[in-house]
């Protein structure tokens, strides 16, 4: 998606080269709330601060780069999401959007529940004194370990994603004595992403268990998912509770979600029909997007839980089927807006009739969205406000390939400097968890900050963490 650019006033403008951008914003020290966590404000000095404290401060406390983590905003969004489901639904939050055990305090403490997708996340969570049965655990190939863990545990719920693993939970829960709570993943034919979806009869996926059987309606419940529902309730060891869909990541139109309920309860009405049981909890997963810019409009939790809830009563009224409790499992719409990635700036390169490229002191190795997935995010002086004219840029990192790319396209004061801070909003998911020590860099620490008081929640890796592993 290629936008216009505008025709006046920024540096560089007279040959503007394709890009993301659209004008320049007209005052580049303005914060828009829309892509800053809630604390984050411009001080009278200029410089920017979160939870009542001058990013200056933070740079040379905790150095850069760093992730900066506003804890008054993420249990804010916690308990909006709680709120706006209510009593009579759960929130998950997906553990793999960002997980330390401080987060599992805060979900616990704000009444979330935690998804948790492989061994480590489930250890965290456990550690941190998040009861078993708030936790779900989900994964296309859980480990015998994973699976034994978790039962072991009592984990609340474990999500099955294949025919295999039918067999494998049941088989370690009977082992255990244990009658494990599961719920059955399928794949409806609907991948959503941002403003569209696409509705399919076939899912071409690694997770879940298709609705559809070959050649059949999406809607006819023939394919696997159902026989898998088959074989899971002839299991003494396995209780079924549910069927789960997540149908994608980034979603501002509530249209995928609609196929999606309306398809789960066509399973859980032929369920019905089939076997004479009603199915007490249907989880529609999470995906539910994020402003990285502030051309992004994301739906507020309320807006969500209502449409949800209404598509749920809706479909199941029309069943027949008494309405079944509801799950969600946002991970970014949680974490996502709450942080943002403190930079030093540390090189410019002007390249005359294109762009100035401005280095920073981190790069892929802590966010890798924009290489993996082109996303797109926003940055902005943070360490003093700047008078002058706006300068197209592009912000990148410190790594050894050209791909190495933080924010594609954005406007800098054109007196950016080696030394000053730029912060990139939005990136309490999917950074950190997915940090890499790429070139050997040590993955930046995550601060947490809250009504003036600043603390570390991860720490920042050090040489001597990357040469322990280091044995041969
Ligand atoms: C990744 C994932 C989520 C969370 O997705 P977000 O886009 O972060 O909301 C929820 N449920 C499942 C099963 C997932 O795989």
């Amino acid at each position: 998606m290629s936008r216009s650019a505008h025709p006046a006033g920024p540096r560089h403008a007279d040959v503007l080269p394709e890009g993301h951008y659209t004008a320049p914003p007209a005052d580049l020290n303005s914060l828009d709330p829309r892509v800053w966590a809630q604390t984050v404000e411009r001080t009278p000095e200029g410089a920017v601060a979160v939870g009542g404290l001058d990013v200056r401060r933070l740079a040379e406390e905790f150095g850069t780069p760093a992730y900066v983590m506003d804890e008054t905003d993420f249990r804010a969004r916690c308990r909006a999401w709680r709120d706006a489901f209510g009593p009579d639904a759960d929130v998950y939050y997906a553990g793999k959007a960002f997980l330390s055990r401080a987060v599992v305090r805060w979900l616990h403490e704000e009444g979330l529940n935690l998804d948790v997708c492989s061994g480590g996340e489930l250890a965290t969570a456990l550690d941190a004194g998040m009861p078993a049965e708030r936790i779900a655990l989900h994964g296309n190939n859980k480990s015998d370990e994973e699976i034994e863990r978790a039962v072991e545990a009592g984990v609340g719920r474990i999500v099955l994603d294949s025919f295999q693993e039918i067999a494998r939970v049941a088989h370690t829960a009977a082992r255990l004595g244990r009658r494990q709570p599961v719920q059955i993943r399928v794949t409806v034919g609907v991948e959503a992403h941002t403003h569209e979806f696409i509705a399919t009869a076939h899912e071409d996926q690694k997770f879940g268990l298709a609705l559809a059987g070959g050649g059949s309606s999406s809607e006819a419940g023939e394919g696997p998912a159902a026989e898998a529902v088959r074989r899971v309730l002839m299991l003494d060891s396995l209780e079924l509770t549910g069927i789960h869909s997540h149908i994608g990541s980034q979603i501002f139109d509530m249209a995928g979600f609609e196929v999606s309920a309306r398809r789960v309860v066509g399973l859980l009405t032929r369920i019905r029909d089939e076997h004479g049981v009603e199915l007490p909890e249907i989880d529609l997963g999470g995906g539910l997007g994020i402003a990285y810019t502030p051309e992004d409009d994301p739906r507020e939790p309320h807006e969500i839980a209502k449409a949800l809830g209404d598509i749920v009563t809706r479909e199941c009224e029309a069943a027949g089927l008494a309405v079944p409790r509801l799950s969600v499992e946002p991970g970014r719409a949680i974490a996502g807006p709450t942080a943002f990635t403190l930079y030093e700036v540390g090189t410019l390169k002007e390249l005359e009739g294109l762009r100035t490229y401005v280095s920073v002191d981190g790069g892929m190795s802590d966010n890798i969205r924009t290489a993996l997935y082109d996303a797109e995010y926003s940055v902005a002086l943070v360490s003093r406000a700047s008078a002058a004219e706006p300068m197209l840029s592009r912000v990148v990192g410190k790594h050894c390939e050209s791909g190495d790319i933080v924010v594609r396209d954005a406007f800098l004061p054109a007196d950016l400097a080696p030394g000053d801070l730029l912060a990139v909003p939005a990136t309490g998911a999917y950074c950190r968890s997915m940090a890499s020590n790429y070139n050997h860099a040590l993955r930046p620490p995550v601060v947490a900050v809250r009504d003036g008081q600043a603390r570390t929640i991860v720490r920042r890796e050090t040489e001597e963490d990357l040469l322990r592993l280091d044995v041969g």
